[in-house]
């Protein structure tokens, strides 16, 4: 067995604990659990086993091997303080942080420090992982605020007033930032006053136990963002709460203040950080967390080293040492809390563990209590403040209101009287400010203009900055020319192409209708085809309409016959054939007709044989029918042929009627044509007049002739319809007629007219009766025309 040390613990400023956690569940096998540490029950001493090559036995035989003296070796160490596994966060709680809380109540400066491998409980210890102040796992951070708390309330009818304030760090990779409040990295400082502290540290004033837990969680918060983005930082940074108690006392002769400071530092995992393999930020941080721990390692070595002169002491090798200054060797009652595990696995770091916190039980450290002088600054600051507005408060309620009043409003006008000066004094520099802008550009101008006319020595004037400046100005002007010619351009080309993409459109649009003429055309071709064919059609209608009319009339012979054949043999006739009789006699194709035959069709057969007539009645019966059948579609075809003859006969009627106009025209012109004869041979005798004559009525044949030609010619070509149809042809005949016989006497007269004819002195008395004569013939033939 080795004995570390033979001390008893007695140094009250600085004192060491151990905490030894409870084995976690992946460390016991098959319910067993070996453990490597032993705490004696007086609480102070401690065990450790080092089993040897223990990693070679077996599981089975592993309970036997541990009780075999000669398998282990044993490390004993003696503290202040020893926490087995069973321990709760109240017992630690109450025999040790209890009494740095005091100190701090005192006025001290007091530290715990969590020290230990990773995952052995300094955070469990120093915060206890619950907002619940009820709850028996609340650490040494909430429990401490709480005692504050209750110590203030104790005393709250003394004449003592207090202030507490909270503040919470993190050391990272050699940075300092702020928990609970943004900030960039932050310093650390040192003054005669506060000593070593951080600059721009946030600091809350704290009023009751709901305070508490508010900066607690802001706090962790942070520090958990922090750990899922750099992985599990929270056991590779240094936490440190700080809780500063300011405290004035009344007392009969005076004022005193006291300031005590807590800080409740959570360290980062002890354990050697493997360097090898790391890389990056991973292999930064390693270096600074055995950089930060073995700084805190030699600080404590140097002062724990009895060389008998003031040795150095390497607090600024790193910022957990620099902060922690005063509570290592300095103005603070120090506890170091070591944690350890159990288990076989972790015996190396918890031996090491052991023996940093053994060798840390020799640092001497001088608290003093921060009393009086500049101590409690801030709460004296407030009072005083709080003082002051006070007994103004005092003053201002002894004025009346009245006064108070009065004051007011003229402190208003004044205020109205200095904001209007204010204004005026405003517009009046603006006014200056103006003038003088135009000022200065008048001047800038003149020199411009001046220095345009000069030629400046040693520079080429193309050289002189007014060159230059009015060269700018002609290339900017240029160019803004050119812009607008090409924006003009542009616009123009743009219209061009909306002109060609317009006409485009317009071809187009008459290519369509001259496709839509041809087309037209096409068909009007077609109808005039159509309208010849439908002539010939005429033609055979017309003559289907004289067989009809032939068929109907033999119908009607033989339906006569019928009624004979029945009277003969005594039948009555029946109404039907006298129906039909009749409807044959009026030969009218209409509606009602069709409607009476419908009617006919729907008597029932056995009414024609009422009588019991013989066979041949029946006979008959069949026959009439048959009969009507066809009498039915005879009408159907007439109806249709008439039709067809009326559409026809109008456009016959329209082709007369314009015929007749011609005609009349033609004799109009023959009857002018025969005056103006009659007048030659009336006036003038002579054989020059005669030979007119002559002529004129040689035109007057050939105009009938040619009047009579073109008609007939029509007539014949286009139509050919009896007498009966129209009387209007009728008229044509005559007519043409009555032009026959004109055009005869007109030969006639020719004839007589082309006789030699005797000078005119030579006449004799048989020649002037001749004369006579010829105008008798001419005068009868006009009343004939
Ligand atoms: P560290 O901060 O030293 O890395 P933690 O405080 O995070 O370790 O503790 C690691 C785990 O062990 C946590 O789950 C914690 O609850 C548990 N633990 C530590 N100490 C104790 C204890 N004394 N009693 C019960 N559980 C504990
Ligand atoms: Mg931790």
């Amino acid at each position: 067995m080795k004995q570390n040390n033979g001390q008893t613990p007695n140094n009250e400023n600085l004192r060491v604990v151990i905490r030894v956690r409870p084995p976690m569940a992946r460390e016991i096998r098959d319910g067993k659990f070996i453990s490597t540490v032993q705490v004696a029950p007086d609480n102070l001493q401690l065990c450790i086993f080092d089993y040897h090559a223990i990693e070679l036995v077996p599981d089975e035989d592993l309970e036997q091997y541990v009780s075999n003296p000669s398998n282990y070796t044993l490390h004993q160490f003696t503290f202040d303080y020893v926490y087995d596994q069973d321990s709760t966060q109240e017992q630690v709680y109450n025999t040790t942080a209890a009494l740095s809380v005091d100190s701090t109540l005192q006025g001290y400066n007091s530290t715990i420090i969590a020290y230990g491998q990773t995952g052995t409980g300094k955070t469990y210890t120093m915060h206890g992982f619950s907002f619940n102040p009820n709850s028996d796992q609340l650490g040494i951070i909430p429990r401490s605020l709480h005692n504050i708390f209750n110590h203030i309330q104790m005393k709250s009818n003394s004449s003592t007033t207090f202030m507490v304030r909270a503040s919470y760090l993190q050391i990272y990779n050699e940075n300092i930032s702020d928990l609970l409040r943004d900030s960039a990295s932050l310093n650390i400082r040192e003054d005669k006053k506060r000593g070593v502290f951080v600059e721009n540290l946030s600091e809350w004033a704290v009023r009751g136990p709901a305070e508490i837990y508010q900066l607690m969680r802001k706090g962790n918060a942070k520090r958990v963002t922090a750990s899922t983005r750099m992985n599990d930082t929270s056991s590779r940074s240094h936490a440190v709460f700080i809780i500063t108690v300011e405290q004035i006392e009344e007392k009969a002769e005076g004022k005193s203040a006291k300031v005590g400071k807590l800080n409740l530092v959570d360290l980062a995992g002890s354990e050697r950080v493997r360097v090898t393999g790391a890389t990056g930020q991973r292999l930064e941080e390693s270096k600074k967390i055995n950089q930060s721990l073995s700084a805190l390692g030699n600080v404590i070595a140097a002062l724990t080293e009895n060389r008998g002169t003031k040795p150095h002491i390497p607090y600024r090798d790193s910022k957990i040492t620099r902060l922690l200054e005063d509570s290592l060797g300095g103005n603070c009652k120090t506890t170091f809390m070591a944690m350890i595990s159990p288990a076989i696995d972790a015996f190396g770091e918890s031996l090491s563990t052991l023996k940093f916190a053994n060798r840390a039980k020799t640092i001497k450290n001088t608290p003093i209590v921060n009393q009086d002088g500049d101590q409690g600054a801030l709460l004296r600051k407030y009072q005083l403040e709080i003082q002051k507005l006070k007994s103004e408060l005092e003053e201002r309620t002894k004025q009346p209101l009245e006064n108070l009043v009065n004051e007011l409003e003229k402190e208003k006008q004044k205020a109205l009287e200095d904001k209007q000066e204010a204004q005026s004094a405003y517009e009046q520099r603006s006014k200056d400010l103006f003038k003088e802008t135009e000022l200065r550009k008048q001047l800038e101008e003149k020199i411009s203009a001046l220095n345009s006319q000069m030629l400046v020595g040693g520079q080429k004037i193309e050289e002189t900055p007014q060159f230059q400046s009015a060269l700018e100005k002609q290339q900017r002007l240029i160019r803004q020319q050119y812009q607008e010619k090409l924006t003009e351009l542009e616009k123009e080309r743009q219209s061009i192409e909306e002109d060609k993409a317009q006409t485009d459109k317009y071809k187009q649009l008459l290519l369509k209708q001259r496709d839509i003429m041809i087309a037209l055309t096409n068909r009007l071709n077609d109808r005039d085809e159509t309208i010849l064919q439908l002539q010939e059609e005429l033609d055979v209608y017309e003559k289907l309409q004289k067989e009809n009319e032939d068929q109907l009339h033999s119908k009607q012979i033989r339906l006569e016959q019928f009624e004979e054949l029945l009277l003969e043999n005594k039948v009555e006739i029946p109404l039907v054939l006298q129906n039909q009789k009749q409807f044959n006699k009026e030969k009218v194709v209409d509606i009602q007709n069709d409607l009476q035959i419908q009617k006919l069709e729907s008597i029932p057969v056995q009414t024609l044989h009422t009588n019991q007539q013989v066979q041949s009645d029946a006979l008959i019966s069949y026959e009439l029918k048959n009969q009507i059948e066809i009498n039915k579609q005879i009408q159907f075809d007439l109806k249709l042929t008439r039709t067809e003859l009326d559409k026809y006969k109008n456009e016959l009627d329209q082709l007369k009627k314009k015929q007749n106009t011609e005609q009349n025209t033609l004799i109009e012109n023959a009857r002018k044509s025969v005056d103006r004869i009659l007048e030659q041979l009336t006036s003038q005798q002579s054989e020059q007049s005669l030979g007119n004559v002559a002529k004129e009525l040689n035109q007057l044949q050939k105009m009938l002739k040619q009047g009579q030609q073109p008609a007939r010619g029509h007539m014949k070509g286009q139509y050919s319809f009896s007498k009966s149809t129209s009387d209007s042809p009728n008229k044509i005949i005559l007519i043409n007629k009555q032009n026959d016989q004109m055009a005869k006497s007109t030969g006639q007269l020719v004839k007589l007219m082309q006789m030699k004819p005797q000078p005119k002195q030579n006449q004799s008395p048989v020649q002037s009766s001749k004369l006579k004569q010829k105008q008798k013939s001419v005068e009868d033939l006009w009343s004939q025309i």
